[in-house]
Formats: structure tokens, C-alpha cells, sequence
């Protein structure tokens, strides 16, 4: 069935009057048992399964932005028919609710069957955009892919999932999106520290959006058991539904699409390098086919530069998801999927190829963010590696705020003859009073010297500069003992951490001086915290 690309407009906060389309359980092989006991399915890509009803189903918080893109009006009851419906307690006239089937590589080694454990996906909305949105619910109960697992997510995990996908969606990286953030009132058993000492804590679902939550896994499960007319099927309706451009399916399209694949991935880390996240867990699995971020868990920001931090616990000891390796791992997972895809193409150079154009893709995007963010025309003049090559190191030499350091830059007035002066805006960026020392302040003023020659020798005007690395620099991120403040509130039945946070997040590039307090470094009592410095898996 084809969709009309017409717009409507849906003002209700009632959901059953959205457009409800349901394509990929239509167009899909479906898993023929419908038991939902964990099992290894064979031969199809989703089992339908409905979610698991909970006790008190009452709304948190909620996106107006994605609401609207929908058709929905903000939730004004917390524990209406929205509740009901994004707790998983009723299904909708028109809602044919599934779990995907995936595998994946897990650091680095294949896992087998992983699928949707603890995500639902309810249906498909045709928005008043026209375009098509996937409601998923994370945390909804058991489904044939759990494992030895309960389904159910934390509030501090899903709290954390629905600030910093929207939180994303604002600084201009590709993300999937969240509707709403709701308390199940029932309680989840975690051993949050994996030492042996489970706690229970309150659950919570989150309803994620997104055109698509595909992965990599998916298509990874469907080639290791050589089920290629389902993988030829997915990849089939993956193209047509949502690379349209890419024509009809053929080994030319299967090959371009995984091009674009490359390239679309290549844009989202390179942003991600761009603003300092680290996901935490770039398994196959969490990677999506559209480019998007997703799967939100032990996810950290860069507070002191390190490209060898990672904020996952798991990752301590190799730091295979460390900042600094999210290209290569991304490149990694890519050759993984390009595995996948072989059996439809049959042949390796396309593949190659597509490899190829991530790194380029990435390499650019790196080079024109670089740029940007020092405020330069374009990196081509003879000295340019070595700028950047020395700033790198000067970031690593001692603590400093990453966010703070390129954010300030732009206040650095090149003009300036004096080093001091120089090196004054930029002064908040730095963890320890040793670092205001001579012996590293000396190496950082010769560096905002040759900075300043170099912006200088540009001759841009200065307050277009400054605006266009106020557009790449973000002032607001959600730095991690900022998410876990807003957690603590919400435990005391508290929001107003969390909403204030949503609020300034919607505009991280503006100063909104008011919020100052909120684009501080990282205070030390949060610097060995959990949840504020390290997380586990543990969700
Ligand atoms: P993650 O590490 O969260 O990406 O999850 C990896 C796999 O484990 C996926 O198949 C998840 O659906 C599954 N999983 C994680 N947590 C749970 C849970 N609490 N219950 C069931 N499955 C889970
Ligand atoms: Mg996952």
C-alpha cells in the first residue's frame, strides 16, 4: 500500500487519532510462532508480541517537538490514555506491535541472536510531515529475544536516553528522537555496579522515534544463518522505504546504498568527535542503518580532552569505545555489515569501495569541522597540521574542559600582543591550578600566538568568524553529572533539574546567560561519582 505524501494535521493529545501504518510487519517475513518465550527465531525478520502491562503507567516528561512532528498536542494528562498507551498497557486499534530480530558483534566478537530484549515497537505514524515515524518503547516487557533478561529499563537509564537523544537532535547530530519518558510505578531489580549487590529501582519507559531503529544486526543475523531471501527482503524494503532515491533494488542499488551507508555513519561520528560524545557501546547492533545515533546507555561527554576516555565500565580495560576510536570502530562495524550485504552482490570492490568513502567522507567532514571550530577559512595553508597537531597535544597535557576550551576560543582576542590576554578567556577551561602554571600556560600562550597569526593571515571579518564558531562550538552539553542531577531529582519526584535542562539544551549554541551555571566544568565532588564519571551497562 502506498501512503499518500499528503499533510494533515492532528492536534489531539489522543493517539488513536494519528496515522497509523504498519510496513515493515506488512512487507516483512514474520517469526510464524507468536509465543513469547525466549527462543531462537528462524527465517523471519520481527515476532509480533505486545508489551507486558505495568502498574501505574504516569507521563515524566515529553517532547513537544517530536509530539508535534506527529500530530500530537502536549500530554496535558500525566496519567491518561497517552500513559496507558506509552506505558504499554493498551494497544491501539491499528498498532500491530513487534520485536526485531538481530544479531550482532559485541566488542568486537559475534554474539548470535540479540534482537529486541527489551524494545517494542508499537507502529508506524505517518506524521503531519508526511514522512514515517516508528514508535518504539524501551523497556516494555519480555519478548522472545530477552534472553535470561526482564525487559524492563531503570528510570535513570531511560531518563538518560530521553534527555540526551533530544539533547543530540539539538546540536545537529543525527539521532533518533524520544516522544516521552514515562514511570511504569512498578520496580526493576539491577545490579548497577555488577558486584553483586542488586538493588531495586523505579522503571520507566521511553518512547523512541525514529524513521527507522534497523541495524547493522539486522542484516548481520539474516547472512549468518544464509537466510539470503530475507536478507534480500529486508534490504529491499530498508532501500525502497527509506532510499528512494537509490532507484530499484539491484546489485548496483545494494552497492550504492551501502555507500551511503559510509557516508551517512562517517557524518555521525565525525559530529560526534565534533561535540564530544562518546557512545559507549558501538556494538553492531547499536548501529543504525539510517546514520542515526541510537541506543543510548553508557554514553558519556568529554569533559577533560582524552581521546582515550571511555565512560563504560565494560570498556576499562581495552577501551575498544574510547573517544579517540569511534572512527576506526565505526569503519570496523561498517566491514561487518559489508560482510552481511556480500551474498546480495557478490562481489568485494563495490564493498571496498564504500569502506573507502567512509574514511574520505570522514576525513572531510573532519577537516571542514576543524575549521569551523577554529574559526578558519579552510585548513590549507602549510602550517595547518601542525596547528591542529599541536593544539591536540596541548589539550591532552593537562586537564581541560574540551567544551569550554573551543567554546572560549572564540573569545580569544587575536589581536591581542599580550599573553595574558590571550590566554584569559580561556582560563575556565582548565581542572587544576597547576595547569595556570607558567610551565604550561608558556606552551599554551605560544600556541594562541601562532593561533592568532593564522586567523589573522584569514582576514575574515571577526564577528562573522565568531558566530560561525559559535554554530559548531556548543556552549550547553549534557555533561554527565548534569544528567545524573536531573536523575536525582526525578528520584525525589522532583523535575524541575530535567526540565530546565531540556529547555537550555533545545539551544546549545546560544549563550542564554541566565543558564551560565549549567556550562561550568565538572565540579569535583561529581569527578568519581557513578553515573557522573563511570556507567555500566547496567540499565
Ligand atoms: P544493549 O547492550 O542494551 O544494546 O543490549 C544488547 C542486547 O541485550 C539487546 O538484544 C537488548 O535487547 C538485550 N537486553 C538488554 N537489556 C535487556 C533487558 N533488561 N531485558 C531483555 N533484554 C535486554
Ligand atoms: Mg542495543
Amino acid at each position: 500500500m502506498d501512503i499518500p505524501n499528503i499533510k494533515h494535521e492532528v492536534t489531539e493529545t489522543d493517539l488513536s487519532h494519528l496515522r497509523f501504518d504498519n510496513g515493515f510487519v506488512r512487507e516483512l517475513p514474520a517469526d510464524p510462532l507468536v509465543t513469547n518465550i525466549p527462543r531462537a527465531v528462524r527465517n523471519a525478520c520481527y515476532t509480533r508480541v505486545d508489551p507486558t502491562p505495568v502498574r501505574a503507567p504516569r507521563i515524566l516528561a515529553w517532547s513537544d517537538a517530536v509530539g508535534a512532528t506527529l500530530g500530537l498536542r502536549t500530554a496535558e494528562s500525566w496519567t491518561g490514555e497517552a500513559a496507558e498507551v506509552l506505558g504499554g498497557n493498551r494497544v491501539l486499534q491499528g498498532m500491530q506491535p513487534y520485536a526485531a530480530r538481530y544479531g550482532g558483534h559485541q566488542f568486537g566478537n559475534w554474539a548470535g541472536q540479540l534482537g529486541d530484549g527489551r524494545a517494542i515497537t508499537l507502529t508506524e505514524v505517518i506524521g503531519v510531515d508526511g514522512a514515517r515515524h516508528d514508535l518504539q518503547l524501551k523497556g516494555p516487557g519480555k519478548t522472545p529475544y530477552s534472553r535470561t533478561a526482564d525487559g524492563r529499563a531503570v528510570l535513570r537509564s531511560s531518563v538518560r536516553e530521553f534527555m540526551c537523544s533530544e539533547a543530540m537532535h539539538y546540536l545537529g547530530v543525527a539521532t533518533t528522537r524520544a516522544l516521552s519518558l514515562v514511570a511504569t510505578g512498578d520496580i526493576v531489580v539491577r545490579d548497577m555496579f555488577y558486584d553483586g549487590n542488586p538493588e531495586p529501582e523505579p522503571g520507566a519507559i521511553v518512547c523512541r522515534v525514529a524513521p527507522s531503529f534497523v541495524r547493522f544486526g539486522n542484516f548481520e543475523i539474516l547472512a549468518a544463518h544464509k537466510e539470503f531471501d530475507e536478507l534480500r527482503r529486508l534490504a529491499d524494503y530498508v532501500i525502497t522505504q527509506h532510499f528512494p532515491q537509490l532507484g530499484a533494488p539491484s546489485p548496483t542499488t545494494y552497492a550504492q546504498w551501502f555507500e551511503e551507508i559510509c557516508r551517512r555513519t562517517a557524518t555521525m561520528v565525525a559530529d560526534w568527535m565534533r561535540v564530544g560524545f562518546v557512545h559507549g557501546v558501538m556494538n553492531t547492533d547499536n548501529m543504525s542503518i539510517l546514520g542515526l545515533t541510537m541506543d543510548y546507555g553508557p554514553y558519556g561527554w568529554l569533559e577533560g580532552y582524552d581521546p582515550q576516555w571511555t565512560p563504560n565500565t565494560t570498556d576499562a580495560e581495552g577501551r575498544r569505545y574510547c573517544y579517540g576510536n569511534q572512527p576506526h570502530i565505526a569503519q570496523w562495524n561498517l566491514l561487518r555489515l559489508a560482510n552481511a550485504l556480500y551474498p546480495l552482490i557478490n562481489d568485494k570492490s563495490p564493498l571496498e569501495h564504500g569502506l573507502a568513502v567512509f574514511s574520505d567522507a570522514f576525513n572531510t567532514a573532519t577537516g571542514r569541522i576543524m575549521a569551523d571550530k577554529l574559526g578558519l577559512r579552510e585548513l590549507d595553508q602549510p602550517g595547518d597540521d601542525r596547528l591542529i597537531a599541536e593544539l591536540l597535544e596541548i589539550l591532552q597535557a593537562v586537564e581541560t574542559d574540551m567544551t569550554l576550551f573551543y567554546r572560549n576560543l572564540a573569545a580569544t582576542p587575536v589581536d591581542a600582543e599580550n599573553d595574558n590576554a590571550l590566554i584569559a578567556p580561556l582560563r575556565r577551561a582548565f581542572y587544576s591550578e597547576d595547569a595556570l602554571a607558567p610551565a604550561h600556560t608558556n606552551k599554551v600562550a605560544a600556541w594562541l600566538r601562532s593561533y592568532a597569526a593564522r586567523v589573522r593571515h584569514d582576514a575574515l571579518p571577526p564577528s562573522g568568524r565568531i558566530a560561525r564558531m559559535n554554530r559548531v562550538n556548543p556552549k550547553y552539553v549534557l555533561r554527565n553529572y548534569l544528567a545524573q542531577l536531573a536523575i536525582d531529582g526525578l528520584v525525589q519526584d522532583d523535575a524541575s533539574m530535567m526540565k530546565r535542562l531540556m529547555h537550555v539544551l533545545q539551544r546549545p549554541y546560544d549563550e542564554q546567560p541566565e543558564h551560565d551555571d549549567l556550562a561550568e566544568r565538572r565540579p569535583e565532588w561529581a569527578r568519581n561519582r557513578p553515573g557522573c564519571s563511570a556507567l555500566s551497562c547496567s540499565s
